[in-house]
C-alpha cells in the first residue's frame, strides 16, 4: 500500500480539485486549494514552520469529499488533510478553537455551546418511547439541540408504523469533529466507550437522523477499531422501507420543492428523492453541482466569514419562496443562519413526511 506521501506526490497538477472545492471558489485564492493542502504533508511531517496562509489552508476544509470524487489519480485528499491535522495536533500546532471543541466533546459531550443536561428537552408527551427495546433512536447533537422537530417527527413516524424505540439515556456526540480534525486516538476511545454502552443496552438497531452520525457510527467506528455489533440505520432508509411496506402512507400533495443532498450521503441520492415523490411533490434540482454548506470540520468556528460565503454560494440558485428540503440537521442549522437573500425556507424530509402522513 502506498504511503500518504507517495499518494500526495502522485498529483498530476490537473487542477480538477480546484474547480469543485467550495473554499477555493469563495476565496478565489490560489493558496487555498486542495492541491496546495496535500503538498504541505512533507513539511508538516518534518515539523517545519508553515506560513499563516498554509496553516489556515489545512483547516480551511469541510472534508466534504468533492475533491476526492474528481481526482483522476484517486488521491485520498480528505484522508491526507486528516493526517496533516493529526500531525499538527500532536505537535501542539492546531488552532486553539479546534482543540477546545475537541475537549468540549470529550468532557462535556457536546460540540458547541450546548448543555448536555438539556439533550432530551425535545421529548413531548405525545411520543411513545419504550424503556427498553431492540430499536433505539439517537437524535444526535444538532437534532437534539437545534432541530428538535426532526426528533419528534421521527418518533411520531415510527410510532405510526407501530415501532416504539428506546432512547439512549447516555447518548453521546458521535465524535465526527474529532475524526475530521485528526484526534483519532481520542475518537477511538470515545467510540469504544459509546459502542460498549449501546451494546450493553441490548440494542440491535440504532436509528439516526443525522448523516454525520450515520457515517461515523456506521462506518468510521470500525476503522477506529470498534465495529458495532448493532445495525446503524439512517432514518430516511427506514422511512423508505416503511412506505414501501405500506406501514407509512403519506397523503399525496402537489407542489415543488428543491432538494439539497448531504455530503456524507452524496453517493446515495435515490432514497430522499423516492420519499419526496411518495408525498407527491415534484423536485426541482437546483443544487446539482453545488457545494457543501460550508460549516463542517471546523470551518464554521475557525473561519465564520468564509463559511457564510460558502453557504450563500450554495443557495445562489434558490429563488424567493422556494422550499429547500434537507436531510442534514447541521446543514439546516448553518443555512438557516445565513444572512444572504433570499432567506431560505428549509424543511427536513422527516418533518415533511410527518406532516403528510400523521
Ligand atoms: S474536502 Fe471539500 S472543502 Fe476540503 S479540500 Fe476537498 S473540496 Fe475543498
Ligand atoms: S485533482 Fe488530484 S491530481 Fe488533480 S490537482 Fe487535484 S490532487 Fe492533483
Amino acid at each position: 500500500m502506498k504511503s500518504y506521501q507517495e499518494l500526495a506526490d502522485s498529483c498530476i497538477e490537473c487542477n480538477k480539485c480546484l474547480d469543485v472545492c467550495p473554499v477555493t471558489k469563495v476565496t478565489g485564492n490560489d493558496s487555498f486549494t486542495p492541491r496546495a493542502k496535500i503538498s504541505l504533508l512533507n513539511r508538516i511531517e518534518e515539523g517545519k514552520e508553515l506560513t499563516e496562509d498554509e496553516m489556515n489552508n489545512v483547516y480551511l476544509s469541510t472534508r466534504c469529499g468533492a475533491c476526492d470524487d474528481v481526482c483522476p489519480v484517486d488521491i485520498p485528499i480528505t484522508d491526507i488533510i486528516q493526517r496533516e491535522r493529526q500531525l499538527l495536533a500532536e505537535q501542539g500546532r492546531e488552532p486553539e478553537k479546534t482543540g477546545k471543541i475537541c475537549q468540549n466533546i470529550l468532557v462535556n459531550n457536546v460540540p458547541g455551546h450546548m448543555d448536555d443536561a438539556h439533550r432530551f428537552d425535545w421529548i413531548t408527551n405525545n411520543l411513545e418511547i419504550a424503556e427498553k427495546a431492540e430499536i433505539a433512536y439517537m437524535g444526535g447533537c444538532w437534532v437534539s439541540f437545534a432541530q428538535p422537530e426532526i426528533a419528534r417527527s421521527t418518533i411520531q413516524l415510527l410510532n405510526a408504523a407501530d415501532i416504539r424505540p428506546m432512547l439512549l439515556e447516555e447518548e453521546k456526540c458521535c465524535g465526527l469533529f474529532l475524526i475530521d480534525n485528526g484526534h483519532l486516538d481520542e475518537a477511538a476511545g470515545h467510540a469504544r466507550k459509546y459502542v460498549d454502552y449501546i451494546e450493553s443496552q441490548g440494542v440491535k438497531k440504532l436509528v439516526v437522523s443525522c448523516p454525520g452520525c450515520y457515517e461515523v457510527i456506521g462506518k468510521e467506528y470500525a476503522k477506529l477499531g470498534r465495529k458495532p455489533e448493532f445495525e446503524v440505520v439512517f432514518s430516511l432508509d427506514l422511512f423508505s422501507e416503511l412506505v414501501r411496506e405500506g406501514r407509512l402512507q403519506p397523503r399525496k400533495t402537489t407542489g415543488t420543492v428543491s432538494l439539497r443532498d448531504a455530503c456524507p450521503m452524496r453517493k446515495e441520492k435515490n432514497v430522499p428523492r423516492q420519499l419526496i415523490s411518495s408525498m407527491g411533490y415534484s423536485i426541482e434540482e437546483l443544487f446539482e453541482g453545488t457545494v457543501c454548506c460550508g460549516a463542517p470540520a471546523g470551518v464554521k468556528p475557525n473561519f465564520p466569514e468564509i463559511s457564510g460565503k460558502i453557504a450563500n454560494l450554495t443557495l445562489e440558485n434558490l429563488q424567493e419562496g422556494n422550499t429547500l428540503v434537507s436531510y442534514c440537521p447541521f446543514c439546516q442549522y448553518h443555512l438557516d443562519g445565513v444572512s444572504g437573500k433570499p432567506k431560505p425556507v428549509i424543511k427536513d424530509i422527516s418533518t415533511l413526511l410527518a406532516e403528510q402522513t400523521l
